[in-house]
């Protein structure tokens, strides 16, 4: 072991400390999360429920109680390629707050696809592939996890179909010429390919679309063909314990340098990039360590500061598994706030009984303060982070003017999940002072209530 040396601002590891198998966090869990239910019998979902639309591999994956799963050579391969992400200091950052506390951030964007999604996206197109599946189809908002995914199939010769949620189709017309380069096809979603579409267009012909709502059509299109599988870019179990990656490299880093963090901080959507930080670190504290989890999300969509936590289908036409979690609701059709890839409704199961269970702390900011954070970040760091990843930045940033306030030398770490290169659209907006903050509105939140399913498994 050695210190971080005085002008040092990079940890890395050598290829061969690629972690070898995934961290489990349900074999650690006080409380795992209640069964998911089958949409229709509403009873516990068998895996032959969940056969039509996925590989047994990753059916095996979501309910294993193995606390360490061995990651596959093939993907191990194609980890090689990007992995292990460095971990940097943020000394600039530190020196602007002038704050006490050390930052450490791991650096999710330098994966091809910007992102920390190519982590489970790659191992579940070699599940998929192993299975005799042709083709997947799933759905993208701002396009993140849809560029993962075709990446990853055309990794290992796979089709892939993408549903886009409309209003990004059309901003984000760069996402999808990654995705076309990449061989996936990408259609606007609510489409007219699927039912569910068809009925939402005759409804409402300008639809701009949902991620529940692209969730139906991809799952629709799964369950139409034998040859094809759905795949899910986040929320589902086996999506965190891919993504596990980043916490066990992180804690190797941290070895490395002799420091170890009080505070992990990572963005959350359906909470796979902050799961895959935090979970290994949790296990620590499962362990007695002393070390804080924060997971953030934007005010617009504060699913787990204000959901309610309860069964809810995962999407809008409620086809896909019933799960409990802290829910908006799946009829939420969220405001347009420019991280895309946190406006979904629900989030992980695992990550909502942490939660619940006073493990993780959440807290919701705006996108002002987060876009603020995001700038202060790329003209001290550079990089130019997306704006998923700012709220992390963001809470990150208040950790740090607490220490300070405090005078105290508190050690955090956060997940810079991606590059902001296909989001400058936002920040055009957030610099000609367009942005404003947004609060979703507690009436709407009430009123989810209603529309939740009734299930009555204690
Ligand atoms: C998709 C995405 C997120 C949000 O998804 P999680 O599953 O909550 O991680 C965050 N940051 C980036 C860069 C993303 O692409």
């Amino acid at each position: 072991m050695r210190e971080l040396s005085e002008k040092q601002v990079k940890v890395v590891l050598p290829e061969k400390d690629i972690p070898r198998q995934w961290y489990n966090i349900l074999a650690d869990m006080p409380t795992t999360p209640k069964p998911g239910l089958n949409p229709i019998t509403k009873k516990p979902l068998t895996p032959e429920d969940l056969l039509p639309i996925f590989p047994m591999d990753l059916i095996l994956q979501e309910t294993s109680s193995e606390r360490w799963i061995d990651i596959p050579e093939e993907v191990l391969d194609i980890y090689r390629l990007w992995r292990p992400s460095p971990m940097y200091r943020a000394r600039r950052l530190e020196q602007a707050l002038g704050t006490p506390a050390r930052i450490y951030y791991k650096y999710e964007g330098v994966s091809p696809a910007g992102s920390h999604k190519p982590n489970t996206a790659i191992p579940q197109a070699y599940f998929n592939k192993k299975a005799g599946i042709k083709r997947l189809a799933t759905e993208t908002g701002a396009g993140q996890w849809g560029s993962a995914l075709s990446l990853a199939c055309t990794y290992f010769g796979l089709e892939c179909t993408v549903y886009m949620v409309k209003v990004s189709y059309h901003q984000k017309p760069y996402r999808r010429s990654m995705m076309e380069v990449w061989g996936a096809e990408v259609i606007a979603s609510p489409s007219d390919r699927t039912e569910t579409g068809r009925r939402i267009l005759e409804r409402e012909p300008d639809c701009p679309g949902s991620l529940g709502m692209a969730i139906s059509e991809a799952v629709e299109d799964a369950m139409s063909r034998k040859d094809t599988n759905y795949s899910l870019g986040s929320v589902l179990n086996h999506v965190l314990l891919h993504q596990t990656v980043i916490g066990l490299e992180a804690q190797k880093q941290f070895e490395l340098i002799d420091d170890y963090p009080d505070v992990v901080v990572g963005c959350c959507g359906g909470g796979s990039n902050f799961g895959g930080l935090a979970f290994p670190f949790l296990a620590d504290k499962f362990a007695g360590k002393k070390v804080r989890t924060v997971a953030v999300e934007p005010t617009a969509c504060p699913t787990l500061t204000k959901g309610h936590f309860a069964y809810d289908y995962g999407d809008s036409a409620k086809m896909s598994p019933i799960v409990q979690m802290y829910t908006l609701g799946h009829d939420f059709v969220p405001a347009g706030i420019h991280a895309g890839g946190l406006r979904y409704h629900g989030a992980s199961p695992i990550v909502s009984q942490l939660v619940h269970d006073g493990i993780i702390e959440a807290k919701a900011v705006g996108q002002e303060g987060v876009f603020e954070a995001a700038i202060l970040f790329a003209r001290t760091e550079g990089i130019l982070p997306a704006p998923e990843s700012a709220h992390a930045i963001k809470g990150a940033i208040d950790e740090a003017l607490e220490a300070k306030e405090a005078e105290e030398e508190r050690v955090i770490l956060f997940c810079l999940s991606g590059h902001g290169h296909f989001d400058l659209s936002a920040y055009d907006e957030y610099l000609a002072g367009n942005l404003v903050d947004v609060e979703y509105p507690q009436e709407k939140i009430d009123e989810a209530l209603k529309s939740l399913p009734q299930c009555d498994i204690a």
